[in-house]
């Protein structure tokens, strides 16, 4: 079912009015994980001004660590509910297990599934029982046959609103905290008619090269990027070393805007 074979249009997913998937670009951002109410909406409204499409933020943490942060829960969705209505911007948010269906598809606009659940099958069956548009991600060592596979699990059920996401995989190489495959997205675009988005910041690990790749996603075919951008990366309680502060952000929206003749 996801592939162009037997769908050879463009599948497109729309959010509120944004169209996914043609021709339109979509700019997801904000901090990998909600932290405050005042931090979200801060965050939220720069991001905003500076030509973000959606506002993500993870109230739900899948930490290596037991130990780290794992997020705010129930009250990080609050949070990001009151900064969409402040901003309109559609929400954006993962989901970490089946019985959390229900609450994240009442809250939020768009639910990701992140990299280490992109084979928990049992979730993206119940996801594929709904109509909510997914964010799903590339497993940390999936190739892009698995990762159809997982996509085909939630259209399989009914759920034709996919968005995929390039988010780089684990290779020989150290100096990135992971390998963004870029290659994939053309691969994606021809074997499968679903919208492909890219995050550079998991797909390096490094704030300074979230400007080069995510021009170079752009340039590859993406039908958007997700950025984590935080106010004080230093302070961040996740993947601050990876996260843009919103400055850097408006200068990444304008090189971008050149590059796509986007507004
Ligand atoms: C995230 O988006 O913050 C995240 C945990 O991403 P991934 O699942 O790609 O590691
Ligand atoms: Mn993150």
């Amino acid at each position: 079912k996801a592939n162009r074979m037997f769908k050879p249009e463009s599948t497109v997913v729309e959010v509120n009015g944004r169209k996914i998937g043609e021709g339109y670009f979509c700019v997801i951002t904000g901090p990998c994980s909600v932290e405050s109410e005042e931090q979200i909406l801060t965050i939220a409204e720069e991001v905003k001004k500076n030509g973000a499409t959606f506002l993500r933020g993870g109230a739900y943490k899948p930490r290596t660590s037991p130990y780290s942060f794992q997020g705010l829960g129930l009250e990080g969705l609050e949070y990001l509910k009151h900064a969409r209505e402040k901003t309109g911007l559609p929400i954006v948010s993962e989901i970490m297990s089946p019985d959390m269906v229900e609450k994240f598809v009442e809250d939020v606009d768009i639910i990701q599934v992140g990299a280490r659940n992109m084979q928990n099958f049992v979730l993206l069956k119940e996801l594929g029982k709904t109509r909510k548009p997914i964010l799903l991600k590339r497993g940390l060592a999936a190739t892009i046959e698995e990762w159809l596979m997982s996509a085909e699990y939630i259209l399989n059920e009914g759920n034709p609103n996919v968005i995929l996401c390039e988010r780089g995989i684990r290779t020989f190489e150290t100096y990135t905290r992971n390998t963004l495959d870029l290659s994939a997205v053309v691969a994606v675009k021809k074997l499968s008619h679903l919208p492909v988005i890219v995050d550079p910041s998991h797909g390096t690990g490094k704030a300074w090269m979230v400007e080069a790749m995510s021009k170079a996603a752009a340039v590859a075919g993406a039908d958007g990027l997700i950025i984590e951008v935080h106010n004080n990366p230093k302070k961040a309680l996740c993947d601050g070393q990876q996260s843009i502060t919103p400055n850097e952000f408006s200068r990444l929206m304008e090189k971008l805007r050149k590059l796509l003749e986007i507004e």
